[in-house]
This record gives C-alpha cells, sequence and structure tokens, in this order.
C-alpha cells in the first residue's frame, strides 16, 4: 500500500483543502482494515466531488480510487459485486455488457460507489442508489469487518451514512434487465408543466425538469420504456447544443459582481439551448447521464415531499423574482423525484419526494452566490432536507426537526465509534458532538 506523508488534500472543484500527516492509497479489504484500526482519526475519499467537507479534514486519510475492483457477478440473480473505490462508469459499462441495468442513475459517471452510496445519491424516476444495494460489508471503527445483508435491521442505517457508522468495502447490487428509453425534451411555461407533475409521473417510466430560473420556462424531459428495435424520429436538435456549458461559463463569468445579469444570461440562454426540441432513445446510462463536463461547479440541493413541491416551488419563484432580493439564480435547477423507502438518513424516508438542485457555475465565488441562503431558508421551513454531499448550512438543531430517525442514527454512531474516530470537525458540528481540543 503507498503511504504519502504531510501534504495537502483539495477537492475537485478547489474550494475546499485541507492538510493531512498521512495518507493511503489501499488497494485491498486488509489493508483498510490496517489502516482503520491503527489510526486515531481517520477518513476515506472517493472521487472528491462532493461540495461539502466531508470527505478529508483527519490526520489520516484513505484514497478508495485504486480498490476498485469488479469481483463478481450473479446471472441467476442479475448481481454483482464491487469494491467500494470502483467508479460508477465503470460498474455500469459492466452491468451493461452484461445486458443488465440500474433503474435509477445520477446524472454523474466519475463518483465512486463508497462516495455515491454514503451520500444519498440519486437520479430520477426511482430509488436512491443505495436501495439497490442487497449485501454490502463495512469495515468498523475497530478494524473488523462486519457483513450486512437486506435482512439485517442495520441495513436502513448504512445504506445512506456519510461514513461515520464504518467504511464501505464490498458492495453488491441487485440489477434489472436492461431497456431502452424513448426520450423526448422541449420547454413549456411553468404554468403548465408545474401542474402536470403528478399525471406525468404516472404516465412516464422517466421524468426530470430542468427549470430555467428568471425565464418562466421550464425544458421537460420524459422517457417511455420501448423495445429496443423501435423506430423514432430521431431529432438531435442544432449541433450547437453540446457548448450550453461553455456559454453559460462564459455569460455568468461576472454575475458574482452583477448578480443581475444573471437573469440577462438565463433568458439569452433559453433562446439558444432550451427554446428547441429534441427526440432520441437510449439506455438509461447511455441516453440521460451526463458523461464529461468542461468545467468544476459548486452544487447545493434541496428535497421536499411531492405533495408540498408546488408550494415551495412557487415560494422560490416569488422570492428570487423579487428586485430586492439578491438571489439570481444559474440555469439549470436540476427537478428530479425519487420513490419513498426506509432509510433512517434517506431524503425520500417514508415519502415519495422531489428533489431541486442548484448551481452556481463558477465555483470559485460561490461564497457569495445568494442563491444558496435563499433556497435553503424556503425548503428548510417547510420542512425539506438538504443534499448530504452538497453546500447547506443546517446542522443537528435543524436536521433534527426533518430528520424522523436522526436521533437513532446519532445513537447508533456513538455506539459503532464511541471515539469519534470517523468525525472531522465539519462532520462534529453536524452532529452536535464534542469537539476535541
Ligand atoms: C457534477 C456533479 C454532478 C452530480 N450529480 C449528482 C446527481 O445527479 N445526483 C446526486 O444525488 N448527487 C450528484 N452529485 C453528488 C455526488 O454524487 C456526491 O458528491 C458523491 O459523494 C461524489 O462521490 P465521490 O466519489 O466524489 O465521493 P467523495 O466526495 O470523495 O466522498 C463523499 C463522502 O463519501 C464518503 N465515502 C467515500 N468512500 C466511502 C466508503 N467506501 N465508505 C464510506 N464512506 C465513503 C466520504 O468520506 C465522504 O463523506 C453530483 C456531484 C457533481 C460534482
Amino acid at each position: 500500500m503507498k503511504q504519502d506523508k504531510n501534504g495537502l488534500w483539495v477537492s475537485w472543484n478547489e474550494n475546499l483543502t485541507h492538510n493531512y500527516k498521512s495518507l493511503y492509497k489501499i488497494t485491498s479489504e486488509k489493508e483498510l482494515q490496517e489502516v482503520i484500526a491503527s489510526s486515531e482519526k481517520i477518513r476515506v475519499f472517493g472521487s472528491k466531488q462532493s461540495s461539502a467537507d466531508i470527505a478529508s479534514g483527519a490526520e489520516t486519510l484513505i484514497d478508495s480510487t485504486s480498490y476498485n475492483k469488479i469481483l463478481s457477478f450473479n446471472d441467476a440473480e442479475l448481481t454483482i459485486t464491487v469494491q467500494s473505490g470502483v467508479i460508477l462508469g465503470d460498474l455500469l459499462e459492466a452491468i451493461e455488457a452484461k445486458g443488465w441495468c440500474i433503474p435509477c442513475l445520477p446524472d454523474i459517471n466519475t463518483v465512486t460507489i463508497g462516495g455515491a452510496l454514503a451520500t444519498g445519491t440519486h437520479g430520477t424516476s426511482g430509488n436512491l442508489l443505495c436501495e439497490y444495494i442487497t449485501n454490502c460489508s463495512i469495515i468498523l471503527a475497530d478494524g473488523s469487518v462486519k457483513e450486512i445483508t437486506v435482512k439485517d435491521e442495520l441495513i436502513d442505517a448504512v445504506r445512506v451514512s456519510l461514513g461515520v457508522l464504518g467504511v464501505l468495502s464490498e458492495i453488491t447490487f441487485k440489477c434489472e434487465p436492461i431497456y431502452t428509453l424513448h426520450i423526448k425534451e422541449g420547454p413549456e411555461a411553468d404554468k403548465i408543466w408545474l401542474h402536470k407533475i403528478e399525471e406525468r409521473l404516472q404516465k412516464h417510466d422517466f421524468l426530470r425538469i430542468l427549470w430555467l430560473p428568471h425565464t418562466d420556462k421550464g425544458y421537460v424531459i420524459t422517457g417511455d420504456k420501448i423495445n429496443s428495435n423501435t423506430d423514432i424520429k430521431e431529432n438531435l436538435g442544432p449541433t450547437y447544443l453540446k457548448h450550453r456549458r461553455t456559454t453559460s461559463k462564459i455569460l455568468y463569468k461576472y454575475t458574482h459582481i452583477f448578480p443581475w445579469f444573471t437573469a440577462i444570461a438565463n433568458k439569452l440562454l433559453y433562446r439558444g439551448f432550451f427554446s428547441s426540441t429534441k427526440e432520441y432513445k437510449g439506455s438509461l446510462y447511455q441516453a440521460t447521464v451526463t458523461k464529461s463536463r468542461g468545467s468544476t461547479l459548486e452544487l447545493a440541493e434541496w428535497t421536499i415531499g411531492l405533495d408540498k413541491f408546488s408550494e415551495v416551488f412557487e415560494e422560490l419563484k416569488t422570492e428570487i423574482n423579487k428586485w430586492s432580493n439578491k438571489s439570481f439564480i444559474h440555469i439549470p435547477m436540476d427537478i428530479r423525484f425519487v420513490h419513498k423507502d426506509k432509510s433512517w438518513l434517506s431524503y425520500a424516508y417514508g415519502k415519495d419526494i422531489v428533489t431541486m438542485g442548484c448551481v452556481s457555475r463558477s465555483a470559485a465565488t460561490a461564497d457569495t452566490y445568494e442563491a444558496f441562503k435563499s433556497i435553503e431558508n424556503i425548503f428548510l421551513k417547510h420542512g425539506g432536507k438538504p443534499h448530504w454531499a452538497k453546500r447547506f448550512m443546517a446542522k443537528d438543531a435543524e436536521l433534527s426537526k426533518v430528520y424522523e430517525k436522526w436521533d437513532d442514527f446519532k445513537l447508533l454512531r456513538r455506539k459503532l465509534d464511541p471515539t469519534n474516530k470517523f468525525l472531522n470537525p465539519y462532520l462534529t458540528e453536524l452532529f452536535n458532538e464534542k469537539q476535541e481540543n
């Protein structure tokens, strides 16, 4: 195992940095166990793509990205078992080659499985990614391995656990036979798409809405399962559409100084990149997951019960359209839908939810981005929950009000990690544990 001493850890978008004493690049479960058992304070990281300060900040760090083997397939059960540092895109390529899929995917393929699971990563029109786990092993604070299956009560706590109960080691996912989606995309006025959500969720297998703040428009993406041989009228729109992210970056370049210019930029972006329609087909992975991004960004995301979304949306829209409010928001705000589950720290615990993303296209100026504050105030007021991997201010006092299982999770965490080995300063504050001197 490679060890690096006294270095600087830097996150993907360079917004977070931490000094460390030792960094281990592990390749086996045994190495993972040894490092955890012999360290006092430790965090494990994957692709470092989280905006929240959850992946580093301890004197010992584990880089999981070389712990990345696909271990086995079970053809009868449609399961795949992998090491937790495997990159999501590699896992998806491997299961597509078998004719399988995981039916709900995030819009990123460069994250590690461990990082994605720990933070409750999700897509749209299905469950959180962690709900497809059938069994896994975690390395506890004393270095021992604990095997967990769907039959164990612990699974509901472990599925989304921010790496504070232990470090995920080997994971088995239940897949489904692959299917083809017929995707249709196009712009629609807010007053139309907002009222069609429930109807579309019934009618379509896939629904995602890219909301375009300050334009009164959304860009609606629907998908229907079809036979892969079905002919469709393919329409990929004008070729310049591929320059959307670069153009956005240029238009938003000075919006941290002149926030109001965002409203003009959004209208231009709407006309240039979101006013035409598209139609195509492909697997969920090939047709809907972004494969490359030219630049970094900073993200927040909030979630709310499906039943409350319209009210929260209207309130947010009114608030950000006030000239007194400096929350001019970059395009798009990604609206997705997740089915209810039983995982303690899942956004969808006990109810179907809507998730709403908020992006700052300039990672470097994200601290001045008022939109992150406005979305947090409004969603929290209505009982919304923040995405664990993204930017938010709420801590224990607020989170205990929105998570029914918050106190149970804290008790379990203390039992499994009595010396707070897995807590960094951010997580210590999040869970309101005592800071060590
Ligand atoms: C451009 C972009 C698009 C995104 N799209 C989506 C999306 O569509 N849906 C969505 O839900 N999220 C999305 N995210 C968020 C992303 O999925 C999370 O930030 C994810 O955690 C990143 O994985 P990572 O490998 O970079 O993890 P890291 O950022 O390195 O780590 C994240 C957390 O996981 C912990 N961790 C890592 N490995 C393990 C392990 N083996 N066991 C236990 N804990 C572990 C770390 O300690 C840390 O707390 C997006 C992020 C970006 C930057």
